[in-house]
């Protein structure tokens, strides 16, 4: 079967690989299934690891591990899955007995394309396909259940990690397509009462009109400050000059987002993009005591990252940090599913541009890595 494995840094190349099937004697395949991907999206971590990270992990490598596929071929004892069906497949997998996955729990998360192949090849297996796989609920498109199992999963993940509450005050680092959807979660967590702020990249219009789209309140620009829009800055007590250390990045968003909340702060940071320096302003930005900030972004190379001594309370104060990656599993897939359906499939918009054919896999890739102007997810449709 062909397949697109990672052969080296910075190279996706296609290779013909033994077709997958399934081994009746051994144990694990009896509950595992064998799939065809139909939609396909390339996702930023795919970036991130052909390009910058360390090189593939081992030999022969397939990646991808967003997209809605269809089963071929399935063990005796999966029961709740048949082939012909069109099912959305988790990102990040759970090991038996523990259906959540990984977030909040010890590593136990499988992922596809990661320490097994993923879905960039003609066919791929699946452990575990009752725990693994979800039904897509009818009447939600293709775009939004392909959405559901990445870039919602992960951003709804931040926004559950955080505990968020209704009425509090949520600033968002990142404005790709996981910001946004932690944005959208956190506005549902925090209610109209609430504040939604995202800091981010704000370069084109597209990202802008999703945000706002999602429910972010105001949208600050991570390079200088400004305010992209604001719908909601109520708070407008005259800022109080902080302590310039309060702010150990100098960051002109930072400013912002402590005059838009009168020098308040906010009671979570989801970190969903902007690299190291994200940490330091996370940990600036969130309140005293019980602020939580909860990083789902990937943090490349090996060396140290640092936290501001000041903003940690001078060296002693509660601030909450969380490293998480998705939860994953199909009961958290089916929450997302379901949640997209009661939305109307509106994270469909999330796809801003298709493409057709296994073999434009490397194009979308580049593409990803390129991020043209408007660009936020792309569907590849097999
Ligand atoms: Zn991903």
């Amino acid at each position: 079967m062909k397949a697109f494995v990672f052969s080296q840094k910075g190279i996706i190349e296609e290779k013909n690989l033994p077709d997958v099937r399934l081994d009746m004697t051994c144990e694990a395949d009896r509950r595992a299934a064998v799939l065809k991907p139909r939609f396909l999206s390339p996702c930023s971590s795919d970036v991130h690891t052909v390009f910058a990270g360390n090189g593939p992990r081992r030999e022969n490598l397939v990646l991808g591990h967003e997209g809605l596929a269809e089963v071929v071929e399935t063990g005796p004892e999966v029961r709740d899955f048949h082939p012909g069906e069109l099912v959305a497949v988790s990102a990040v997998m759970p090991e038996p007995g523990d259906r959540t996955g990984h977030a909040g729990m010890p590593f136990s998360g499988t992922k596809l394309g990661r320490n097994i192949d993923g879905m960039w090849s003609e066919y791929f297996r699946v452990p575990d396909a009752d725990i693994n796989l979800a039904h897509i609920p009818e009447g939600l498109s293709a775009e939004a259940a392909l959405m559901a199992v990445d870039m919602m999963a992960t951003g709804y993940t931040a926004a559950e990690e955080a505990g968020i509450e209704e009425g509090q005050t949520v600033a968002v680092i990142g404005s790709g397509a996981v910001g946004l959807m932690a944005g959208a979660a956190a506005r549902r967590k925090a209610g109209p009462a609430g504040r939604v702020i995202m800091i981010g990249s704000a370069k084109d219009p597209v990202s802008a009109e999703a945000a706002k789209l999602f429910g972010v309140d105001i949208y600050i620009s991570y390079r200088d400050g400004s305010l992209v829009y604001a719908n909601d800055r109520r708070d407008l007590t005259p800022f109080a000059a902080r302590d310039p250390r309060a702010n150990a990045s100098g960051s002109p968003a930072v400013d912002e987002v402590f005059r838009s909340t009168g020098g308040y702060g906010t009671d979570a940071v989801l970190i969903c993009g902007g690299g190291p320096e994200a940490l330091i302003q996370a940990c600036d930005l969130v309140r005293y005591g019980t602020g939580v900030i909860v990083n789902m972004a990937y943090i490349e190379g090996s060396g140290t990252v640092s936290l501001p001594i000041f903003s940690l309370g001078r060296g002693m104060s509660g601030k909450t940090f969380k490293f998480e990656l998705s939860r994953g599993g199909r009961d958290w897939t089916e929450r997302m599913l379901a949640e997209a359906l009661s939305c109307g499939s509106v994270q469909g918009r999330l796809v801003t541009h298709r493409l057709k054919g296994f073999d434009s896999i490397p194009e979308a890739l580049e593409l990803m890595r390129r991020r043209p102007a408007g660009l936020i997810k792309i569907m590849v449709e097999i």
